[in-house]
């Protein structure tokens, strides 16, 4: 009786010995690739990251989908007049963004 029990603990613990090794967490790097929020898009859209969403820095309208179309969307319907002014790829531009981004964070940190 006693070396039946023995031998029933003693394979008991190999099992749980081999279930105990953790098996990796599943990774979902396809998703995230496509929820991430690429900084030359503050220059390409002037968007910019607010709470974990893309916010418009021109009409300061959140986009509640992180996706380049839709970011990319919003900007050319609503704001086709800033790409005029404020040519892609000038000095000009970077300004802009950056004055916009930043009265954008003043206005945030007041609310606070
Ligand atoms: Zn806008």
């Amino acid at each position: 009786m006693r070396k039946i029990k023995q031998s029933y603990f003693s394979n008991f613990r190999n099992m749980t010995s081999k279930l105990s090794k953790s098996s990796e967490a599943k990774k979902r790097k396809v998703t995230e690739e496509n929820r991430t929020f690429i900084a030359s898009w503050e220059l390409d859209y002037v968007f910019t990251l607010s709470n974990d969403k893309p916010v418009c820095l021109i009409c300061q309208h959140p986009i509640s989908v992180l996706k380049k179309v839709n970011l990319q969307r919003h900007h050319t319907s609503m704001h086709d007049d800033f790409d005029k002014h404020y040519p892609i790829g000038t000095k000009v531009r970077e300004d802009k963004v950056a004055s916009l981004r930043q009265s954008l964070n003043g206005q945030q940190s007041l609310f606070r």
